[in-house]
Formats: structure tokens, sequence, C-alpha cells
């Protein structure tokens, strides 16, 4: 991407982790563009870099306040690492402005640690992933077999400046505690590599232990073109995920988070029909 912001949807968000989404939602700001470039990538259209408006600095300060004062639990920066200087300023704009609500940075966890240290004091909860340990698998799937360094290192980052989590104060209306400050991270469980997602929850469970929660994702949804690889090709069986839950449960996870009934269903995939983008 160039140095022009470009956003593809501002919205009300009902699909993160519950202390996330909460009743009211998380203010989600799709950024367009990835760094990574994953195979079976379910936002290609946005990740790519094609769909998105480009937008100023200041409109993105506003957009911020608009999601607060929608309701939104947080503001949610989707995929915004390459962007981060002009964020940093839009955050700063719209925090002199009023900004209140905590700041989400969610990220393929494929950044560099030096860019994050520029977001310390900015950024309340850090929600990457932790796609792959093993560099095999990094480059046959996302083309960067430097993933498993340079996400290791993002998110020890991420820890150090977010080194316990906090929640709001209970709210009964709430369908659970909402979580002010902290770090979650994701793994999305592949079909057929249940050894590798018991590799990287046991990694980050031995490293971080519950300073961090880790959230196991059943959600992968094949594409309609067909890979090489058929692993790629299928769902996510029901038992393989419940070996993997089953693990992190043996290896004394507390603080995770897991998928109920049949989530590898295409509503995770969000309208990228720049809603919130405009100046209404
Ligand atoms: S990190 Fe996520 S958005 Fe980026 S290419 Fe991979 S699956 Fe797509």
């Amino acid at each position: 991407m160039d140095a022009q912001i470009r956003v593809a949807r501002a919205a009300l968000h009902m699909w993160e982790e519950p202390c996330l989404s909460g009743r009211s939602g998380s203010g989600a700001v799709f950024f367009s563009g990835c760094a990574l470039g994953c195979i079976f990538c379910q936002n290609r259209e946005i990740a790519s870099g094609k769909a998105g408006l480009v937008i100023p600095e200041a409109r993105l300060s506003e957009i911020f306040l608009e999601l607060q004062e929608k309701g939104a639990n947080n503001i949610n920066l989707v995929t915004a690492g390459h962007y981060v200087p002009q964020v940093i300023r839009a955050l700063a704009c719209a925090k002199s402005q009023g900004l209140r609500i905590p700041i989400v940075y969610n990220s393929s966890g494929y950044e560099k640690a030096e860019t994050l240290r520029q977001l310390e004091g900015l950024i309340d909860i850090y929600l990457p992933d932790l796609k792959y340990l093993t560099p095999e698998l990094a480059a046959a799937y996302s083309h960067a077999p430097d993933y498993p360094q340079y996400a290791m290192e993002a998110i020890s980052e991420m820890v150090r400046q977010q080194p316990q989590a906090e929640f709001m104060p209970e709210d009964r209306t709430e369908v659970s505690p909402i979580m002010r400050r902290g770090v979650i991270v994701r793994h999305l469980l592949l079909p057929g590599h249940v050894r590798e997602a018991k590799k990287v929850v046991g990694y980050l469970h031995e490293t971080y232990g519950d300073q961090i929660y880790i959230s196991m994702m059943n959600q992968y949804t094949p594409m309609s073109e067909k890979f090489a690889d058929p692993n790629l090709n299928r769902r996510v069986t029901k038992r393989e995920y419940e070996r993997l839950l089953d693990y992190a449960a043996e290896i004394g996870v507390e603080n995770g988070f897991y998928q109920e009934g049949a989530t590898a269903d295409e509503s995770f995939i969000p309208k990228f029909d720049y809603e919130g983008v405009r100046k209404k």
C-alpha cells in the first residue's frame, strides 16, 4: 500500500470475542491491504488492497469518534500495520477531541517489534494471530517462512506493553466482562493441522501463562477454488477441534476462548461496502 489511508468498512462488529464485542459491538475499522498473503485468505477482497476508499487522516479521526458515538465498546484497528504513522496521528487527534474507549490492535502477527514500540501508550488491547510456528508451513500457506520469528517477537513486545489483562467494572447488561486492556492471541485451527495448533497453544501457554488470553478458532471456511493441498478444501472436523480443546485443558489453559457450534460460516466475513467510511 502507499501512504494514502484506504478503509473498506467502519462499523459495529459483533463477531469478535465476547469481551470485545459485548452487546453493542466492537468499532471495527477494516484497513485495506495486508502484510501477509495467505493462500486461503477469506478477506482477499480487502487484503489484496483492491477494495477500500482513500480517506485523509482527519476523516479517520472522525470515524473513531463516530464509532464511539454509536456505542462501540472499543476501536478495533483491523490490519493497520502498514498505516501505523497515519494511525498514530489520527488517534492522537481523536483522543484530544474526547475519544476515550479502549483501542484494539487487530493483527496477523506479522509485525516488526520496532513498529509496535511506536504504538506504546496508544494501544490498550493487542489482538494478534499466531498462525504457525513451523517455517515450512508459514512458507507454504502464507509465503512467509520468517513469519514465526516475527510473530513471536511481536507478541513478546505486545505483552511487554500490556502485561496483565484488565476488565471494565461489571455491567449486568453485558454478555461478559468487557476488556479494558490486555493481549488476546488467536489461533485459527487449519484442517489437518492439529499438531501445529497444539504446538502454538503449548508455546503460548508455556511462555506467557495466564498473562494472555488464547482464542482457539474453528471457523476456517474453504474457498470456492480448489487447492492442491486437500486439507485446505474442507472444514475442520468436530473431532479435530475437540482434540485441540482437550489439549489446552490438559496443559492448564484457563484464559481461553473457543467457538461453539458450527461456526465455519460465511457470516464472519462482513460486507466491504464502505459502510461508515464516507462522511454523511
Ligand atoms: S493475515 Fe488474514 S487478512 Fe492477511 S492475507 Fe492472511 S488471512 Fe488474509
